[in-house]
């Protein structure tokens, strides 16, 4: 290879790394301007179709105060983190329930036997789920409640897996599995909403 054939092999790299970084961050533009584009075309498409796991999207709940008394209904963003995001975020337990559906071991939980007075909200984003007024003693070591505290900040979904038929329980703004319910519980609505510690945080109020 001759001084200018090397030269010239190297050029394209050199005019490479000049102009390289204007067009990628214009790209970067671009693709973000895409992104904001998308995401104010979806809502619609996406309530159209039924909703889509980890597609954006609006989620209206009621929203509750940090004492757990309803301020009203919000409509928020539902939250969309990657895996390895939540991963990072929550305890290894946590995203296993939340994230990959699984259930923590009867009894091992922090609130199947709390009595205090307060309210759960999700591990993952904060929403208010579940009253410690509807929550009842089940026998099963998971914390239990006859109802939610707003049935707009919940999902119920049919669950076939284990070869049982079963409701899945999860987060209305961030899809975070939450557990499931059942139809033997106590009155007044005979609901037995069988829920993971893991998946909840437990808010004291006096
Ligand atoms: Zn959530």
């Amino acid at each position: 290879m001759t001084n200018n054939q090397r030269e010239q092999s190297q050029r394209p790299n050199t005019d490479d790394i000049s102009t390289h970084r204007p067009t990628r961050r214009a790209f970067l533009f671009t693709a973000a301007s895409g992104v904001a584009a998308l995401a104010a075309w979806r809502p619609s498409f996406v309530a159209a179709m039924g909703g889509g796991a980890g597609a954006p999207s609006t989620v209206t709940i009621i929203h509750f105060s940090d004492v757990g008394k309803p301020v009203g209904k919000i409509t928020v963003p539902r939250v969309v983190k990657s895996e390895a995001e939540w991963k990072q975020k929550l305890s290894p337990v946590s995203f296993e329930v939340t994230r990959q559906e699984g259930t923590e071991r009867a009894y091992s939980g922090s609130t199947w036997n709390n009595h205090d007075h307060g309210f759960y909200r999700c591990i993952c984003c904060d929403n208010a789920l579940f009253n410690s007024e509807t929550k009842f003693e089940s026998g099963t070591g998971w914390p239990s409640f006859w109802q939610p505290i707003a049935k707009e900040n919940i999902v119920e979904a049919g669950d076939m897996s284990l070869g049982m038929e079963r409701t899945a329980v999860s987060c209305r703004e961030c899809d975070a599995h939450l557990g499931h319910v059942f139809d033997d519980g106590p009155r007044p609505t005979g609901l037995r909403y069988c829920m993971n510690s893991a998946a909840m945080r437990f808010v004291k109020t006096a």
